[in-house]
């Protein structure tokens, strides 16, 4: 059995290497003001922030849900630093004990931020000893086993959950239901991504004319940290194909060269399209199926790829499966035959 494609092309993948954290690191904003959109989500922030400050408490606990690269670590960063508050940063995945728990928990100070990247990750058992922590702040570890067991409450610092998750579907109700605030990421309009490309050109040094950012900006999945990859492999053309100066024609062949068409659609993308409507007649099709046919990880096409394409309006989920649209069709020039809606 053939093992699912990995994506070679670095742009969509979740996980960032040693370069992509350095650059996440150089063009990730820090203040209110180079946090360009969310306007509501910061908004509600600064109500919130402003008013624990006024009430000397912490925070509410808050959730942050929506695809990866929306912004989620970056907004936490900042509203930790205007709260005046110390971040940690732990993952769901890498909380596998309760002592791994307890270390984290106990090891917060008075009025401080826990960043919990990928919460619908964390260790089942380890979700419910965090529930008194975050309602009571107490921890009710059990000592020994059997009828010798104890329980041994321990009091914790005051501290405010931040948590992240791209799937908020698979976040346990009782875990949500603690959250104060729960907020959807949006995806970037076109406007926004051009002050975001500005920004990040400024900061590595680079000149671009406006009609290029156009063109990134088009191709960039509606998502910062894309915006900021495709800025990346752009200059790179630009300084050694061209003169060092991002124009529309530098832009626009850098993109095409990397198999990023005008939609921004990659490999990856049309394969999956293709698979829906050469293999499956149009849909429907169940992710298991279409992660089979199109030798792709079945997690890649929940997270990365469906939301983009749905997005788009090029594929649809139904009860049944996924069903492609007339527009996907259209866009890789297949002709639509209109089955997939008789079904
Ligand atoms: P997430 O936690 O949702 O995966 P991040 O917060 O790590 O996303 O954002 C990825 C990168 O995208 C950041 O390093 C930053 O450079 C950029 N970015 C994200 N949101 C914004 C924004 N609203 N304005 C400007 N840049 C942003």
């Amino acid at each position: 059995m053939s093992t699912p494609t990995t994506n070679n092309n670095r742009i969509l993948e979740n996980q960032s290497d040693d370069e992509d954290k350095v650059l996440d690191l150089t063009l990730r904003p820090k203040t209110w003001n180079q946090y360009i959109g969310q306007e509501r989500i910061k908004k509600n922030l600064k109500i919130i922030l402003t008013a624990a400050q006024k009430r000397k408490e912490v925070p509410e606990h808050l959730l942050f849900y929506g695809g990866s690269g929306l912004g989620k670590t970056t907004i936490s960063r900042i509203f930790a630093k205007e709260m005046g508050a110390n971040l940690h940063i732990a993952t769901g995945p890498s909380i596998e004990k309760i002592g791994d728990l307890a270390s984290i928990l106990t090891n917060l100070s008075d009025g401080d931020i826990l960043f919990l990247d990928e919460c619908h990750r964390i260790n089942r058992v380890c979700e419910e000893y965090l529930y008194p922590a975050m309602e009571e702040f107490k921890l009710n570890i059990i000592l020994g086993k059997g009828p010798m067991a104890r329980i041994m409450d321990m009091k914790l610092n005051r501290f405010t959950l931040i948590g992240a998750t791209t799937r908020v579907a698979l976040l346990s109700s009782p875990l949500r239901n603690r959250f104060g605030a729960i907020f959807q990421m949006d995806y970037y309009n076109n406007e926004e991504l051009e002050k975001i490309i500005q920004n990040s050109a400024e900061i590595l040094g680079i000149e671009i004319e406006p009609s290029a950012k156009k063109i990134i900006a088009q191709r960039a999945r509606f998502t910062p940290r894309v915006v900021n990859r495709l800025l990346k492999r752009v200059r790179d053309w630009a300084q050694v194909e061209g003169e060092g100066v991002i124009t529309e024609k530098i832009a626009k062949s850098a993109l095409d060269f990397l198999e990023i068409d005008n939609l921004g659609l990659e490999t990856g993308d049309r394969r999956v399209i293709e698979t829906i409507i050469k293999k499956f007649n149009g849909g429907p099709v169940g992710v298991q199926s279409l992660a089979a046919a199109s030798n792709e990880d079945k997690d890649a096409i929940l997270d990365i790829y469906e939301p983009y394409l749905m997005q788009l309006g090029f594929i649809q989920r139904t009860p049944r499966g996924r069903i492609a649209e007339k527009s996907a069709y259209e866009h890789l020039g297949i002709k639509y035959t209109g089955t997939q809606n008789l079904l």
